[in-house]
């Protein structure tokens, strides 16, 4: 069936519009009650330096679990960020963060790893946004200087003036932020120029071409060269391959996250991993990062 959109697109449907419909909908009432009935969990996937080949910091990721078995982010956020429930379910998914940071402070002390949430244009958009910041940054006594905003390169161009507005005040709270998916937008580079951007996370779409597609490194170099001389530190999604780490090394990335890796993981898992890592370090020469 082909149904009419808007005014300025075709939309394509390959199956019931009913059905759709009704797990939309049945997606919609579930995310209202998902927060009270403590259905949300955030995994923390591991973000790799790759001079040290130690985890510097991870992105934590949400996952939503009712009754009825897990669904997933892909899911579940488009719906939450059509209806606005994204609003409180982020809010809480940023106290997450700065919990788990204020308990890693205790750990790990100088050596704590930094933590990456993703913001969605949603929640960029509500101007509550920093007031709500302050108050779980006061309220953990999280250090914000270890959080940071990852926010997409649509979202983020999608209204930058509102958005610089918005990052300003971030910034100004201490937190940094990053910018996700990078490349699969159409950023120009006197936007990104004007952003408070600390890190550009190059999107998996590139990295998975790394190894087989010229433009694939093409790309991943020049996304690497830009983001070094605005300032930037370069961060690598979705790295699968020990070939594709080599390539990112010798083009100069500065962290990795991908399945190579680590997947996410629970938090006990996460911090057993940096404590490991903490003491004696890289003994196998045959780890790929022994050589880095
Ligand atoms: P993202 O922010 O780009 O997060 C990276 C996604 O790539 C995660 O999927 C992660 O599990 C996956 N990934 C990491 N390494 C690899 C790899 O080597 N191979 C492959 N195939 N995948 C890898 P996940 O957790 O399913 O999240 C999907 C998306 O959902 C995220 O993409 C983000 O856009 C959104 N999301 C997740 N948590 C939150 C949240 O708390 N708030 C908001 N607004 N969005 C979230
Ligand atoms: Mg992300
Ligand atoms: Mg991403
Ligand atoms: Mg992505």
């Amino acid at each position: 069936a082909v149904k009419r959109q808007g005014g300025d697109g075709w939309r394509f449907f390959s199956g019931d519009l009913h059905e759709e419909a009704r797990q939309r909908l049945a997606l919609t009432r579930g995310l209202r009650v998902a927060l009270e009935r403590d259905e949300f969990s955030v995994l923390f996937q591991p973000i790799v330096s790759v001079t040290s080949g130690r985890v510097a910091g991870a992105e934590v990721l949400l996952r939503w679990t009712p009754s009825d078995g897990p669904v997933s982010p892909a899911v579940f956020i488009p719906v939450a960020e059509k209806t606005g429930a994204i609003i409180p379910i982020g809010a809480w998914v940023f106290r997450q963060a700065c919990l788990a940071a204020a308990r890693w402070a205790t750990i790990f002390g100088e050596a704590v790893p930094y933590l990456s949430v993703n913001v969605s244009t949603r929640q960029l958009d509500d101007p509550a946004l920093a007031d709500v910041f302050e108050a779980t940054l006061r309220e953990t006594g999280a250090d914000p200087s270890r959080i940071v905003i990852e926010i997409t390169e649509t979202a983020l161009m999608d209204d930058v003036d509102a958005n610089l507005r918005m990052l300003r005040r971030l910034a100004e709270l201490g937190l940094r932020a990053a910018v996700d998916d990078f490349g699969t937008g159409y950023s120009s580079l006197a936007q990104l120029l004007r952003m408070p951007v600390s890190l550009l996370k190059i999107d998996r779409e590139f990295i998975d071409g790394l190894d087989k597609r010229r433009d694939s490194r093409i790309i991943t170099s020049t996304v690497i060269g830009m983001g070094h001389s605005l300032g930037m530190r370069l961060v690598a999604e979705g790295v699968e391959t020990a070939a594709q780490l080599a390539e990112l090394s010798a083009h100069g990335c500065d962290y990795v996250q991908g399945f190579y890796f680590h997947r996410p993981l629970a938090e006990e898992a996460f911090i057993d991993i940096v404590r490991r890592e903490i003491a004696p370090f890289l003994t196998a020469p045959d780890d790929p990062l022994y050589f880095l």
